[in-house]
């Protein structure tokens, strides 16, 4: 259970504004749906307890007319009134609601209490709480609460953290005398008004199912997925192994493709159901740094690593691969050809179309996420035709550009087409790259060379079963 933190340490929380980053679409979409659920027929005083740095505030606010923002710290408190200066129906009130009844001088016709419960040191003190809440209710009065699922149920996607979850927090405010009058669902967290009204059966409420909002890899490493067959945690304790799949992908895109590269491109639906899979089977990205220090001391890997390589860097890299990486929180190498970057993949055209690549600011953006980027030479040749000289020069150039560009070592690179010699292996190493992936099809292992790390090649046709069977079976052996 979480421990009830002081006004001193919420100050100190809050020193660093926007840690929940209030502005992301996650949040944002379920400001939104909770603000959807304020019933149009209020006209009295409102409260919203624990408003944080004001971001719900500034929205609730034109729809009220008379609101009182409560919050533990002043810090936050501070904020909320400069973000909502040009509010006159706000008043700002510091206050531990979850330590104090709430003051008796006056009813609210609605209260708002999103995201905060799950900070009571035990149910007992939630109980309090909700029954505090309803008390300070006019007759008939709301309130409107949004939290997130646990991940107690398997049977639903939810977090990890979380233990006084949506369905505790809304059955405890029934037990409190409320009944709820309308509801909106979505697979990570449930929002719900309920109704001062001890005699009403709530049996037939309205519920309304929606999608939650973009999740960004701050909040998606803490869910636990429908279907979750091996967390990530007992994966780490239970599982040591030598293998390391590395998946390889080209294009992530819904663009149909009738030539020789349509299996290069899958759909973003497939993608997500390959990602969502991993996820439910204690899959975690690594970086290739681990696999080398577990290969220098001798040790074997812990958990079900995994490494997502991505060669050419399309520009639906970003469109469509990147966002669904979020969301199942996991990362990727994206190897770029770097005469191309911000152009078109004209080494495509002898097989068929040319798609548009990643420029420069995606590539910057990608950098900064997270994404590991690796030299995939400059001009995308078979390498192992090329004299000495030119080979020399697609090396160092692409990784100098890189290296310009994103302010970082590149240390990592791709060989275009998987062609390689023993001349080209030997002229890589000299131009100080530390690791390259060539497209031998099986897993690496801890044994392998550095120099040529193979790769399962995930192509359009591989279906989901076989996509498991072959990334599993990979770990196992
Ligand atoms: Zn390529």
């Amino acid at each position: 259970m979480a421990s009830a933190w002081t006004a001193d340490q919420w100050n100190k929380f809050f020193e660093v504004p926007n840690s929940w980053h209030y502005d992301s679409d996650y949040e944002q979409t379920k400001y939104k749906q909770t603000l959807s659920l304020v019933p149009e027929s209020i006209t009295g005083k409102v409260a919203e307890l624990a408003c944080a740095e004001g971001h719900f505030t500034e929205l609730l606010a034109p729809l009220v007319k008379d609101l009182v923002a409560f919050d533990i710290s002043s810090v936050a408190l501070g904020r909320t009134s400069e973000r909502c200066a040009r509010f006159r129906n706000i008043s700002y009130q510091e206050f531990d609601f979850l330590n104090n009844p709430l003051p008796d001088s006056f009813a609210f016709e609605l209260i708002v209490c999103s995201e905060v419960l799950y900070y009571c040191e035990s149910f007992e003190q939630l109980r309090g709480v909700a029954k505090q809440i309803a008390s300070r209710l006019t007759p008939k009065g709301y309130v409107l609460t949004a939290h997130a699922n646990g991940s107690r149920d398997g049977n639903k996607s939810g977090f990890r953290w979380c233990e006084i979850d949506a369905d505790i927090v809304i059955d405890t405010f029934k037990e409190a005398g409320m009944s709820i009058v309308r509801e909106l669902r979505t697979p990570l967290y449930r929002i719900g008004l309920l109704q001062f009204s001890p005699d009403r059966e709530d049996s037939n409420w309205v519920v309304e199912h929606a999608a939650a909002g973009a999740l960004r890899r701050n909040v998606s490493c803490a869910i636990e997925w429908q279907g979750t067959q091996l967390t990530r945690n007992a994966a780490r304790e239970t599982i040591k192994t030598r293998r390391l799949p590395i998946l390889m992908y080209h294009s992530v895109s819904d663009k149909v493709d009738t030539h020789a590269l349509a299996p290069y491109r899958i759909t973003p639906s497939a993608f997500e159901e390959q990602l969502l899979a991993l996820r439910q089977r204690g899959y975690r990205s690594i970086h290739i740094d681990e696999w080398n220090e577990c290969r220098r001391h001798g040790k074997p890997l812990k958990g079900n690593p995994i490494i997502l390589t991505f060669d050419d860097a399309y520009k639906d890299f970003i469109e469509n691969a990147f966002p669904l990486l979020e969301k199942y929180d996991f990362t990727a190498n994206l190897f770029v050809p770097t005469f191309y970057i911000g152009r078109a993949s004209e080494w495509d055209s002898r097989f068929g179309s040319c798609f548009d690549l990643l420029d420069a600011d995606e590539l910057r953006y990608l950098a900064n996420a997270g994404i590991a980027i690796g030299s995939h030479s400059d001009t995308h040749p078979f390498l192992a035709y090329l004299p000495e000289r030119s080979l020399l020069l697609e090396l160092s150039r692409s990784k100098q550009t890189l290296e310009d560009l994103l302010n970082q070592e590149i240390k990592e690179f791709c060989y275009p087409f998987g062609n390689l010699s023993g001349a080209v292996l030997e002229a890589v190493q000299k131009s100080v790259y530390d690791f390259a992936y060539c497209t031998e099809k099986r897993a690496c292992d801890l044994s392998d060379n550095q120099y040529c790390l193979p790769r399962l090649h995930v192509m359009s046709d591989l279906l989901i079963d076989k996509f498991i069977q072959c990334v599993v079976h990979a770990t196992d052996q």
